[in-house]
């Protein structure tokens, strides 16, 4: 008996990584597989072009990075088109991802001489007769290893910002999104033909975990905690720094004086767009008890509303077929434990779509609530008030994003949200602030991309002092006497000592 392909499942075929679309069936592209050996003569290659890379310094590389980025808006359609076939996203939301993504690749590529740059800084009064000098240098060749959902937004979060700074870069796209990826380094090519400063590899996890033991100098990895784990423990054979953007059950909190139709839109997108396969989507919200009632009554009406299909719909097929039954396990669980389906339900699961889904009075321990769903639903539970809503959206050992509508107390209570990220009366919107980092705390994973921070994360800190007076008080030398020692003690004494 052969065994039924189904669809969005990528299958290697002749050494050949097959992706297909998820919701026809078919092909959408078809990728040499990576053996370790040619994953290791990847980062061999990478090294030498990353030298080269490092090379042009800030200015060269600022102008190449401006070109792709010019090159990524000109053909924004063609690329959205091919998110959208190999993923199975609406177009609009493959268009929203790349322009998320171009506003990272300008940013990026115009602040990194400014955030890493060689710079003097303050000499300390005791060592005041050397200068101190700070530059942050690249790490050479990062292997970055993405997910499907985002398979332009992600690679590019650390690839851009690790390609600014200065390092060339190996990607491992996701199984399901190969020819997404590949497109990305093709296009690079285009603009910086001379070395192979940004490549692909393919194939499935073992390809990744080649990666993490390839040598290459840092690994980025995007994707679930549980293969996070695993990248961490194979980069700890050889001590390879990396950097791990995991998981997510985002909360959103709806306080008292919330504008509950701006809350209940930014809710049905945060939670629903790219039918809910958003790490930072919003799959739990608890809104306090004076405005449950009102808020549920205006998300259900909103959802509701929603199309799902295959072109055009605001909805699309689940891209993983293996997740449509996590999915229905979590409806199922809610349901049998006493949670109401006020929209959607058991019978909203028709693979590959799965249609809104609105769950309330969920039970905090069930699935549905602890666990990340990955797909259209949505759990909205009542609280007394926002300290409740904080402890019960803290509960969890995932900690990405989260999202809080209300006036007087909104800022306080996204402060209070263990989380790396946290929108006010918005949901989702610090993912394209270019400005600020990104990256969450317990299982959702370490380090941060964009930003600042971003920059800094795919570079050593390079730490300078230089000699440029005599010491008045000699303390690092075996020429220092007993009179200088004693002048040191009485110095140190009248700074620090009162
Ligand atoms: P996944 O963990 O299954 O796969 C991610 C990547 O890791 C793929 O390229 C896969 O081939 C590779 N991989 C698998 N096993 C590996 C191994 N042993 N060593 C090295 N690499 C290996 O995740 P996914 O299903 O592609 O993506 C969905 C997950 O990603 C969700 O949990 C989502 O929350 C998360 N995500 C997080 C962020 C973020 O920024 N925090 C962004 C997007 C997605």
């Amino acid at each position: 008996m052969t065994a039924v392909h189904v669809p969005g499942t990528p299958i290697i075929e002749d050494g050949r990584l097959v992706s297909t679309s998820p919701a026809t069936g078919a092909e959408a592209g078809r990728l040499p597989v990576a053996t370790a050996e040619d994953v290791g003569r990847a980062v061999d290659r990478a090294r030498a072009a990353g030298e080269w890379w490092a090379g042009l310094g800030f200015g060269g590389r600022r102008e190449r990075l401006l070109r792709w980025r010019s090159l990524l808006a000109r053909r924004i359609e063609e690329i959205a088109e091919l998110v959208h076939t190999e993923g199975g996203k609406p177009v609009a939301d493959a268009v929203v991802e790349v322009v998320t993504a171009v506003e990272h690749v300008d940013w990026a590529a115009r602040n990194a001489r400014r955030v890493l740059g060689p710079r003097r800084v303050r000499s300390r009064l005791v060592l005041a007769e050397f200068s101190a000098h700070l530059e942050y240098q690249p790490y050479g060749v990062v292997g970055v290893i993405g997910p499907w959902n985002y398979p332009v937004f992600t690679p590019i979060g650390s690839a851009a910002y690790a390609l600014a700074a200065g390092n060339a870069v190996v990607l491992k796209p996701s199984e399901y999104t190969p020819a997404v990826g590949q497109w990305l380094v093709d296009t690079f090519a285009e603009v910086v033909p001379e070395q192979p400063v940004f490549t692909a590899v393919h194939g499935l996890g073992d390809v990744g975990a080649a990666l993490c033991r390839s040598g290459v100098d840092k690994v980025a990895f995007t994707g679930s905690s549980a293969t996070a784990r695993k990248v961490m423990a194979a980069c700890a054979e050889s001590l390879t720094p990396v950097l791990l953007e995991a998981g997510g059950k985002d909360a959103m909190i709806v306080d008292v004086d919330a504008d509950l139709d701006a809350a209940a839109e930014a809710c049905v997108w945060g939670a629903l767009t790219n039918a809910g396969q958003t790490c930072i989507g919003i799959e739990r919200v608890y809104a306090v008890e004076p405005v449950f009632d009102a808020f549920v009554g205006k998300v259900v009406e909103r959802a509701g509303r929603l199309t799902v299909g295959p072109d055009n719909a605001d909805i699309g097929p689940i891209t993983m077929p293996s997740q449509v039954e996590v999915i229905r396990r979590h409806i199922d669980d809610a349901l049998s434990r006493g949670g109401r389906a006020v929209l959607g339900g058991a019978d909203a699961v028709q693979p590959p779509y799965v249609r809104p889904t609105v769950l309330v009075d969920v039970p905090e321990d069930s699935a549905a609530v602890r666990e990340e769903t990955f797909g259209p639903t949505l759990t909205i539970n009542r609280v007394r008030d926002a300290d409740e809503a904080v402890a019960r959206a803290n509960a969890l050992s995932y900690g990405l994003g989260g999202s809080v509508f209300g006036r007087r107390h909104a800022v306080a209570i996204a402060r209070r949200l263990r989380s790396g990220m946290a929108s006010v009366n918005s949901a989702l919107t610090f993912a394209g602030m270019s400005t600020l980092p990104f990256g969450g705390v317990g299982d959702s994973g370490f380090g941060r991309i964009h930003g600042e921070d971003g920059l800094r994360e795919f570079s050593r800190a390079k730490a300078i002092t230089r000699r440029r007076a005599r010491s008045l008080l000699p303390s690092t030398t075996f020429e220092r006497t007993p009179a200088d020692v004693a002048r040191l003690v009485k110095a140190i004494k009248v700074i620090y000592g009162r």
